[in-house]
């Protein structure tokens, strides 16, 4: 794509939410807009990055074997009187019709999921399930004032499991916590998984997964040594204390939750009378799981954990592409002819090799395209200039990377070939 058919401009002023690292990153570079406090528009290069981090999510809930699907964002207020949620949950928005009823926006899908799949699930020959969604979320929250990390409408994926025994729920739980630490890994984030409370949803089994950043609401306890680690809402470690596990050195750090899973028991499948017939015709509840991962909040933590003065650090699986291609113009019209027609070649070249490439064709100055480059945060910048090509090469440059080199312009498919691995 070239820059100058995106219609973002980057800009040097800093949004209203400029304490928060991301907001203020995120805002400058074109990659979001902020509509007003916690509601954002994801505009084409942030949208490019959401896509990514979805299309990770969406392979790995596949793998589990869970079914994707889209469960309503206005839900009956009568789901939530019959858990008790309309009451209890806080941060839910509650929306009045023309016609005198009331409804729920969507924050949650336990009211909506429970009883959908009740509608299938009959004996124990239906189960186990796992469906999963990625959609837009709202919750009227007080603190919405760290840019996409919290937001009163942002995007989520949340998985839900049905299972006929607590064994089928625990095997599949253990399961879906090796996928989350695998996404948040191919996100580039060094993630921990940490023991909480369950909060809203139950006091049973309840893990939160965390990234460690100064922007993060959250304290925690981790261990030096080993997998231990605690949210301080819930721990029974405190400061001072070793690890329970391993006798090892405990921190206490700020942390973002990234995603949480919980084990709901029957919570859920009680009130909505979910339950189903054993081998011997017998009927019990359904035991059920709730996963979810806070998508647009994920690409937000990971522009807090990886940028510089300069700007965003986008890991190679989610950059909004793959290569930052800038063309200097030059003086000479002759030469410039020579700098077009060799970065259209490249241009064209590196697309055909299945690479997505962010061209800046724009008139700007060396220094504006250089900033933005860094701004933007693509893994790698080539450039092709008067000086490079005198050289019949192309100036590489690595996001992160202080050193420059020149790539002779027959090798830079191949030097990108290696580079991607
Ligand atoms: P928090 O404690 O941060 O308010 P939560 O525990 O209420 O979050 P969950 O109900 O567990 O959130 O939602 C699942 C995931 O959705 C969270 O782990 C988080 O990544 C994301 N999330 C929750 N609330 C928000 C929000 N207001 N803005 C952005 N992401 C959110
Ligand atoms: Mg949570």
């Amino acid at each position: 794509m070239k820059l100058s058919q995106i219609f973002t401009k980057t800009t040097k002023t800093h949004p209203a939410d400029a304490e928060s690292v991301n907001a203020r990153l995120l805002v400058q570079a074109g990659f979001v807009h902020q509509e007003m406090a916690g509601v954002y528009s994801w505009l084409p290069l942030g949208l490019r990055v959401l896509n990514k981090v979805e299309g990770i999510i969406r392979e790995e809930m596949n793998l589990l074997g869970a079914s994707e699907v889209r469960m309503t964002s206005l839900q009956p207020k009568e789901n939530w009187l019959k858990t008790g949620r309309w009451d209890t949950f806080d941060v839910l928005f509650k929306v009045p019709s023309q016609t005198g009823k009331e409804y729920a926006l969507g924050s949650s899908h336990e009211e909506i999921v429970t009883p959908l799949v009740g509608a299938y699930v009959k004996s124990y020959k239906d189960l186990p399930v796992a469906v999963y969604q990625i959609q837009t979320k709202f919750r009227d929250e007080l603190r919405a004032k760290s840019g996409v990390l919290r937001g009163r409408e942002f995007g989520m994926k949340d998985l839900y499991s049905f299972h006929s025994s607590q064994e089928d729920l625990d095997a599949f739980y253990a399961r879906v916590a090796k996928a989350y630490m695998r996404i948040f890994a191919r996100c580039g984030l060094d993630v921990k998984m940490v023991e909480a409370s369950g909060g809203n949803f139950s006091k049973k089994n309840s893990h939160e997964f965390q990234v460690h950043t100064d922007a993060g609401e959250d304290m925690i306890f981790t261990c030096e040594n080993c997998n231990f680690g605690q949210n301080t809402e819930v721990a029974t470690v405190k400061e001072g204390d070793v690890c329970p596990i391993c006798g090892g050195v405990l921190n206490l750090k700020k942390g973002v939750e990234v995603g949480n899973i919980f084990d709901l028991g029957m919570k859920y499948t009680v009130p909505f009378e979910l339950g189903y017939t054993d081998s011997a015709g017998s009927r019990s509840p359904v035991y059920m799981g709730c996963y979810g991962i806070g998508t647009t909040r994920l690409v937000g933590s990971i522009v807090e954990a990886l940028h510089d003065e300069r700007g965003m650090m986008w890991p190679r699986e989610v950059a909004p592409f793959a290569v930052h291609l800038v063309s200097l113009s030059s003086r000479d019209e002759e030469m410039n002819a020579r700098i077009m027609s060799s970065v259209m070649e490249l241009y064209e070249n590196l697309q055909s090799a299945g690479y997505e490439v962010l061209w800046d064709d724009r008139d700007a100055s060396a220094g504006e395209k250089l900033a933005d480059a860094d701004l933007i945060g693509i893994p790698l910048r080539i450039l092709v200039s008067e000086k490079t090509l005198r050289e019949n090469s192309v100036e590489w440059k690595e996001r992160g990377v202080s050193e420059v080199k020149l790539v002779s312009v027959e090798d830079i498919l191949q030097a990108i070939e290696v580079f991607k691995k």
